[in-house]
């Protein structure tokens, strides 16, 4: 059993998070991945926007489409800030004989020597490092010994949640950048519309 693990603020989620973990599935014929909103992330200045509900919500409509994807409410019941050793380290317990795949976005991994205990998770996890548009592609990171990883190219999706939220606050349409389920959410719990 190959599971993927993938985790973000997903504030909101949008096509290219789903393009991510579906071109890592396909890539490395994951059978199952786990999506799994962060409480508050550790490396990002100011928090969520939208609130933890909203955003299982969300990811729950936008993950509706595939039966491999399944929403984890892990980090969101934890509470505090998310780290993703804790996370693995609990899917680690739960699927004792899986292959664990971390999934990140090429910025997240040029951060990996910053992550708690990385020494830790590069012993419990194989990372797919999906190419993210603006971002230089992945390469060995630094001083990590050990790191298992693989680049996948993916689609190259230049959409991000920081855009779509300056989109939303001024009432743009972001129709074509996330799934039709997670704009009738947006809409419907009028979402982002004020700073
Ligand atoms: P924000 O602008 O708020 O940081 P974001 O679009 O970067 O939002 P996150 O929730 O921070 O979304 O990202 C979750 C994970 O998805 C991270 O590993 C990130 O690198 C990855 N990711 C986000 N957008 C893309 C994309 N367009 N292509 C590939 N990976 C992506
Ligand atoms: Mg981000």
């Amino acid at each position: 059993m190959k599971l993927g693990l993938f985790g973000g603020t997903f504030d909101p989620p949008h096509n290219g998070h789903i393009a991510a973990a579906e071109d890592a599935a396909a890539q490395f014929g994951l059978n199952r991945v786990f999506l799994i909103p962060v409480a508050r992330p550790p490396l990002k200045e100011a928090g969520p926007s939208a609130g933890a509900e909203d955003r299982l919500g969300m990811l729950r409509a936008a993950a509706g489409h595939d039966p491999r994807f399944e929403v984890s409410d892990f980090e969101v019941r934890r509470g505090g800030v998310s780290y993703s050793i804790e996370t693995v380290r609990h899917f680690r317990e739960h699927y004792p004989d899986a292959e664990l795949f971390l999934i990140v976005g090429a910025d997240q991994w040029g951060q990996i020597g910053q992550w708690k205990d990385v020494r830790e998770l590069v012993r419990l996890v194989t990372f797919v490092v999906v190419d993210r548009p603006g971002e230089a592609n992945a390469a060995e990171p630094a001083g990590i010994p050990g790191v298992r990883w693989h680049r996948c190219e993916g689609r190259h999706l230049h959409i991000g949640s920081t855009d779509l939220r300056a989109r939303l606050r001024e009432g743009s349409p972001v129709d074509s950048l996330v799934p039709p389920a997670v704009a009738a959410y947006i809409s419907e719990r009028k979402l982002y519309a004020n700073p």
